[in-house]
């Protein structure tokens, strides 16, 4: 959002050793750390971080042993793949290593050139890949959670590298153990994917079924999901490098079936996926009449109300601000207390 104070100390890692050395320094000062990506989902406070942020700069992709056999006749992939083990069948998911330093849509792009299917419709969203589990980042129907097997992890309460597997994450729409019960407590070296040679199962998601319907795609290839999510994205959403969002600013809702079928007797709008049943709160925002509305500075985006702009705010405060109008007035209207997604730098 491009809002906040500045911090007293960055540390950037640049391998494992690096880690623990960054705590102990904090720690030997008695600073809080607070861990920080590309910054895309994260907000500063006005009065800055009395304390160190600790970035993660280990970058590669590594495919891994499993499923190897799935490559056959990829000669980019043999060129590029360190290949340990034994074949296993086609069918197989291949594993693809990734350091958390390595920027987000440059794995998508990675696993898409290849024919691989599992985070295709996960294309451009902002951020580093040791990110993408904390939030459990999700888009047009999928989540990374469909597709993590575990992540290597420093244990900031033991003072160890570990490694977690998935069932380990607790994983649910927008959280994981990193973001919940265990905030701040690992550090994410690297993450693991199991990918499928293959397309997405249809149907997809209504907003890529719309687009193909209205633009007669063809082409269903990873590839080509990636082309249409990127063509919907840069249609709706707005480019992180040149205007400060965090992307969706609140969290949609989430209802059990007795909630989903009093929301739908109101005529409320209820998407029923395989992830629950759930209210767009963009949807609600917009009906609440703040679509396209300027607050404190703070813009709501005229293509997906969801989205908060910082379009001359001037501190944290009017962020504050604007989101206490928004959240009271959806409340009042709807009963619903819409709940924010991006993390904020705290002391
Ligand atoms: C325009 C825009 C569109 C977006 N669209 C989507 C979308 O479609 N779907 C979606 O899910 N999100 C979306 N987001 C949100 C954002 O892209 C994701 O949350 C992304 O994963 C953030 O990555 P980051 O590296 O910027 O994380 P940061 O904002 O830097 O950090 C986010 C959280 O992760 C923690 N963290 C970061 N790195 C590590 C690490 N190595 N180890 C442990 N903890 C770590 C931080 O402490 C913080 O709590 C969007 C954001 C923007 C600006």
């Amino acid at each position: 959002m491009r809002l906040g104070g500045p911090a007293r100390y960055v540390i950037e890692i640049e391998k494992p050793d690096d880690i623990p050395k960054a705590y102990n320094f904090a720690h030997k000062n008695n600073l809080p750390v607070f861990i920080l990506g590309y910054g895309a989902n994260t907000i500063g406070h006005d009065e800055g971080f009395e304390g160190v942020i600790i970035i993660n700069r280990m970058c590669g992709i590594e495919l891994l042993s499993e499923g190897v056999a799935a490559l056959e006749g990829d000669p980019k992939m043999f060129c590029e793949a360190k290949i340990l083990g034994r074949e296993k069948s086609r069918q197989d998911p291949l594993h693809i290593k990734i350091m958390g330093g390595e920027y987000w849509d440059n794995v998508v792009a990675f696993a898409c050139e290849r024919g691989l299917t599992g985070i295709e419709a996960l294309s451009k969203i902002p951020g580093l890949a040791g990110a993408a589990p904390v939030q459990n980042i999700g888009a047009y129907g999928q989540e990374i959670a469909d597709t993590l097997v575990e992540i290597e992890v420093y244990d900031t309460a033991t003072n160890t590298f570990k490694t977690l597997q998935k069932s380990d994450l607790h994983f649910s729409y927008r959280k994981s153990l990193l973001n919940t019960t265990e905030k701040g407590r690992y550090f994410v070296i690297s993450i693991t994917l199991a990918l499928k040679k293959g397309q997405m199962p249809r149907p997809f998601y209504n907003s890529i079924e719309r687009y193909i319907a209205e633009n007669n795609c063809t082409d269903f290839t990873p590839q080509g999901i990636r082309e249409i999510v990127s063509k919907i994205r840069a249609d709706k959403l707005p480019d992180p490098l040149t205007t400060p969002s965090a992307g969706s600013f609140f969290k949609n809702i989430y209802l059990n079936d007795e909630e989903a079928r009093l929301a739908e007797q109101k005529g409320y709008p209820v998407y029923r996926g395989h992830d629950g049943n759930k209210i767009n709160s963009g949807w609600l925002i917009e009906q609440a009449g703040f679509k396209g509305a300027l607050l404190h500075g703070i813009r709501v985006n005229d293509k997906a109300a969801l989205v908060l702009i910082n379009e001359s705010a001037k501190s944290y405060q009017d962020l504050a601000s604007a989101r206490s109008e928004i959240v009271n007035k959806v409340y009042d209207k709807f009963g619903y207390r819409l709940e924010q997604e991006p993390e904020e730098i705290t002391t």
